[in-house]
């Protein structure tokens, strides 16, 4: 028995990791997310470790006795604060860890490739390119296969990607070499949608160099508004792609309209898997440690970031109280304000999404127009099934 006939999975690829024969690919299928395929059947030994370790096949989490500890953090160092997407709590986290002699197992942008994927850092200034969120799958097989499970690692990533990879140091009984970290988990869209949207970027900047998904200052050149500053951005409105490429900059916000967002967070592009079998949402995780965005109300008006920090084992919440982090202790349902409580509603637009994106002779901007008529629709639909907090909306906009 192997994992030969799963189709629409996590894509966390441990699967690959665990195979002893190494026969297990990881690559895109042809709606943009990463499938396992087996590569030469004849020499598969019938072992079954890539099912036992895959979280998919498993309805249960990895993780099952959990005793919740939350808060809001942020790091003591301005720099690390403005550079990370919420508080830091991830640098920092990674940085006392390689300090005691961990390795980080996180993720960065591949500029060639234009992809995010799964590396190890072995030293402080090797964790920096794991500093801020990519809002894309991560490809984890040569990061994940680098681990030299005899020593110790922080491994952060999905929560999918880390319950399956409990599941495989469990099977080798190295829990204990391990911290897991994972986010409140959103989704990730379809890697057709990134390939077009940085196609277009590439006619304006070139070749990327630079790119960070979340930039708290605008320091450059805004290819869009032809401004040059160095305004500090709101962390609230910090939904902002800058990217450097050959030939200059292109910034591009979720407020002023960005494209990629737009669609990311209108949840037509996501993994099947994201719609229909994630059981990571809110409070579930097989994570030491769980940090999100601290969206609520009692953050409101800070501007620099704060990250909700959650620990779900003992480890976890002392080793958050080591960190050079300031924590403000807070119950579960303040610091997960805001947070998705259940998977998000696959509709009719996500059908029209899945034939668009397969289109070659449309370019991402197309794309978007051709939802536009649609995505108001359904935001008027929206609105009105949620009358009260409509006008509590209208009447802040009003106040402002
Ligand atoms: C696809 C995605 C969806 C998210 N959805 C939500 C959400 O719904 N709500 C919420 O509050 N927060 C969400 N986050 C997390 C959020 O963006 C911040 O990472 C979080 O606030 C922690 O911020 P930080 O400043 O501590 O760390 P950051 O500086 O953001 O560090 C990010 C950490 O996440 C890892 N990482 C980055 N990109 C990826 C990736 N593509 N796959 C796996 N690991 C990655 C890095 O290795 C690093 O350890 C999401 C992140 C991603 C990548
Ligand atoms: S969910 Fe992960 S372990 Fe399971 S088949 Fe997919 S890639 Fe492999
Ligand atoms: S939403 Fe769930 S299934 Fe999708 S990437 Fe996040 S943890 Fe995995």
């Amino acid at each position: 028995m192997n994992i030969e006939s799963i189709k629409d999975c996590y894509g966390c690829g441990v699967c690959a990791t665990v195979c002893p024969r190494d026969i297990i690919g990881i690559s895109l299928n042809v709606l943009g997310f990463y499938e396992p395929v087996i590569l030469d059947s004849s020499q598969c030994i019938d072992c079954g470790l890539c099912c036992e370790v895959c979280s998919y096949l498993h309805d249960e989490l990895s993780l099952q006795k959990v005793e919740i500890q939350s808060c809001a953090a942020w790091s003591k160092e301005k720099a690390v604060r403005q550079k990370c997407s919420s508080g830091g709590v991830s640098f920092e986290v990674g940085r006392i860890l390689i300090n005691k002699g961990y390795k980080v197992c996180g993720v960065r942008y591949n500029t060639e490739i234009n992809r995010a994927e799964h590396y190890i850092a072995s030293t402080v200034e090797e964790l920096i390119p794991s500093i801020g969120s990519k809002y894309i799958q991560s490809y984890t097989v040569d990061g994940f296969k680098a681990i030299d499970r005899k020593q110790k690692y922080l491994v952060t990533g999905t929560p999918c990607q880390i319950d399956s990879f409990r599941r495989y140091i469990r099977k080798f009984k190295k829990e204990e070499n391990f911290i897991l970290m994972d986010f409140f988990c959103h989704g990730v869209p379809s890697m057709l949608m990134w390939k077009k949207y940085i196609k277009e970027v590439k006619k304006t900047i070139g070749k990327i160099t630079y790119l960070s998904w979340r930039n708290k200052v605008i320091n450059c050149h805004d290819m869009k508004t032809m401004i040059i500053d160095n305004e500090k951005i709101d962390w609230h409105d910090s939904y902002n792609l800058l990217v450097k490429g050959e030939k200059g900059y292109y910034n591009s916000r979720l407020s002023q309209g960005d494209v990629f967002y737009r669609l990311f967070l209108s949840d037509t592009c996501l993994g099947k898997a994201c719609y229909e079998k994630c059981k990571f949402k809110y409070d579930r995780s097989s994570a030491d440690i769980r940090i999100g965005d601290l969206w609520g109300r009692m953050y409101k008006h800070n501007e620099d970031g704060v990250s909700a920090a959650v620990a779900f084992t003992q480890r976890g919440w002392e080793l958050l109280h080591e960190c050079n982090l300031e924590i403000v202790e807070h119950s579960f349902d303040v610091v997960a304000e805001g947070q998705m409580k259940e998977m998000p509603i696959c509709d009719e637009l996500y059908k029209r999404m899945k034939i668009l994106l397969q289109r070659d002779d449309l370019d991402i901007n197309q794309i978007y127009r051709q939802l536009l008529i649609a995505l108001k629709y359904r935001k008027v639909m929206n609105r009105l099934k949620h009358p009260v907090r409509t006008m509590k909306n209208i009447l802040k906009k009003i106040g402002k």
